[in-house]
């Protein structure tokens, strides 16, 4: 095996759909180890917890598909034991725990990388560029899906901390924190809850910048049949762009210029590959910051309760 030994903690949807392929894919780094409560990796050394897994075999680097409730003290031990970190999104419950994790990679001298995996769809580095040298008047962010579609029993999703429909909401906000080319701040939110449940199942959220941009987000989790994850923004000059199937594809002023297949995992790994060649972390906390805000700001709304199985 050569390059980064990298030990996983977390086999659920995302470890599997995503992360394995994606690791098996990459040059520089290799799948070594497994740590889960309750399965075990084919062909690679598996154990019950990140402890184990640290004692247990030689590895460089973790890897956390956890839910974001649990990430910090895993995120920690690891990072204490001096190995590098990737994070699964969120990078973790809380702004400051983030942040915490921040002083600790550095102190160590390891590289802690807390992943977006949106912002490397295919269409949202040409969407940046494209941005860069205009000013937006506009944008409208549009993030609609089927929660029982894409969370099938996931708990922890509606508990504080699992962020509800910010959950999938907060990659818009990854993808719009990238390629607008301003600073942005949350004016308003309102947050619709299940009444049995304790996390949002859908969201409104209106921004605006120093110039007095037109920025408002709809997040709903109660979308079914086609599913809908569209940035719109308008420039100034006139011109427009739209990125829409969740930065898959690009339309600049009417006319399509790029749809590609997804490759979002492969490219954090090879940013991960890269990041610990050089010695360097990223952490970007704007994403989680809105959220924060929108959390703040939030006016609350009760709807009807969310079962699992519709009733
Ligand atoms: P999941 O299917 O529920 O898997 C999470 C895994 O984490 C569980 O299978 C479990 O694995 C482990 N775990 C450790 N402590 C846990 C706890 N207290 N409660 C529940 N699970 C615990 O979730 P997921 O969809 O893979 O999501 C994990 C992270 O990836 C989330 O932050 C999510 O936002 C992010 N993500 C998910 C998707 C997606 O499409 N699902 C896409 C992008 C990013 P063991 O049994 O092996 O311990």
């Amino acid at each position: 095996m050569s390059g980064i030994r990298l030990g996983l903690v977390g086999v659920g949807k995302i470890a599997r759909d995503q992360h394995f392929p994606s690791i098996e894919a990459t040059d520089g780094i290799a799948l070594a180890a497994a740590a889960s409560r309750s399965a075990s990796v084919d062909g690679i050394a598996n154990f019950t917890s990140l402890t184990e897994m640290l004692s247990g075999t030689e590895i460089d680097a973790v890897g956390l598909c956890t839910p974001p409730q649990v990430r910090y003290a895993l995120a920690l031990e690891a990072l204490k034991a001096g190995r590098h970190v990737l994070l699964e999104k969120p990078p973790g419950a809380t702004l400051s725990e983030v942040e915490d994790l921040v002083e600790v990679a550095r102190e160590k001298g390891v590289t802690l990388f807390a992943t977006w995996h949106s912002r490397f769809a295919p269409a949202v580095e040409p969407a940046w560029d494209w941005l860069a040298k205009r000013s937006v008047r506009r944008a409208v962010i549009t993030w609609k899906e089927d929660v029982r579609r894409w969370h099938p029993g996931q708990e922890w999703i509606w508990e504080p901390g699992g962020l509800g429909v910010f959950d999938p909401g907060i990659n818009a906000l990854s993808i719009a924190t990238h390629i607008l080319p301003t600073t942005f701040f949350l004016t308003g939110s309102t947050l619709s809850f299940p009444e049995n449940r304790q996390a949002p199942i859908a969201a409104k959220l209106a921004f605006t910048d120093a110039n007095g941009l037109d920025l408002t987000a709809d997040f709903d989790w109660r979308q079914e049949g086609p599913q809908t994850w569209d940035i719109v923004v308008e420039t100034e000059d006139g011109g427009s762009l739209e990125l829409s199937e969740g930065g898959k594809k690009l339309t600049l002023d009417g006319k399509p210029v790029i749809d590609e297949p997804d490759a979002e995992y492969r490219g954090i790994y090879r940013h991960f590959v890269d990041l610990v060649g050089s010695g360097t972390s990223d952490v970007d906390i704007a994403p989680l910051r809105h959220v924060a805000d929108a959390f703040m700001l939030g006016r609350r709304e009760t709807v009807d309760a969310f079962h699992e199985e519709p009733i």
